[in-house]
């Protein structure tokens, strides 16, 4: 007899499932530069005309894969400031709003004003669960108010010409922002925000009621 092997009880909102697959759509060149799908629809591309990657959209079904963000809801998280764990407002206050982010201090002087980050922001109430039941999760991540944000770039895969006839895949995936020549080549699959008057904040203390 196997046992399954025990999950934790937090699926994180911006976590895909094995049942929402990937879409596989062919590349193509696009008519104003870059990369197009070959059967592109409006829905394709954000407002900055960037193309994005596609995936179902089918929230519970299967196996959560945690290492794997889902585009759509990464990208809604993002844009709207929701919780990345589970979906509903990000908490705010007068210094801005809560974000854990890994803890590179050395990085910069003033670090982390002027950050890029893939990941959304949280709660209270799961900003609480992350420490008592995930520690691992913010283990060397500070906790960070944040007071302007911007959404100015998107981190994906970089495509290129080829002497095919047809766009090629490159092995990088990168931050790209948003109005440069590198906008129109890349498969957008999380959406980037650049942190701005931030505060470094003791996680225990906002916790506090
Ligand atoms: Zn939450």
């Amino acid at each position: 007899m196997t046992t399954a092997p025990s999950r934790p009880e937090i699926v994180p909102f911006v976590a895909a499932w094995s049942g929402e697959a990937p879409q596989r759509r062919r590349v193509i060149y696009g008519a104003r530069g870059g990369i197009a799908f070959a059967d592109e629809t409006p829905e394709d591309r954000d407002q900055h005309g960037v193309l994005w990657n596609g995936r179902a959209h089918r929230r519970g079904t299967g196996r959560p894969e945690y290492g794997d963000v889902h585009p759509g809801r990464q990208r809604v998280a993002m844009e709207h400031r929701l919780c990345q764990v589970c979906g509903s407002a990000a908490d705010h206050d007068a210094r801005g709003t809560l974000w854990l982010i890994e803890d590179h201090r050395g990085d910069w002087r003033k670090w982390p004003e002027g950050l890029l980050t893939t990941h959304p922001p949280l709660c209270l109430p799961c900003a609480g669960k992350a420490v008592r039941m995930c520690p691992h999760l913010i283990g060397g991540s500070l906790a960070v108010r944040v007071r302007e944000s911007e959404v100015c770039a998107v981190y994906g895969r970089v495509w290129s010409s080829s002497a095919f006839g047809y766009p090629v895949r490159t092995a990088n995936k990168e931050v790209v922002t948003y109005g440069t020549a590198a906008a129109r080549w890349v498969l957008a699959g999380q959406l980037v925000r650049s942190l701005h008057g931030c505060t470094v904040v003791d996680l225990e203390r906002e916790l506090a009621p």
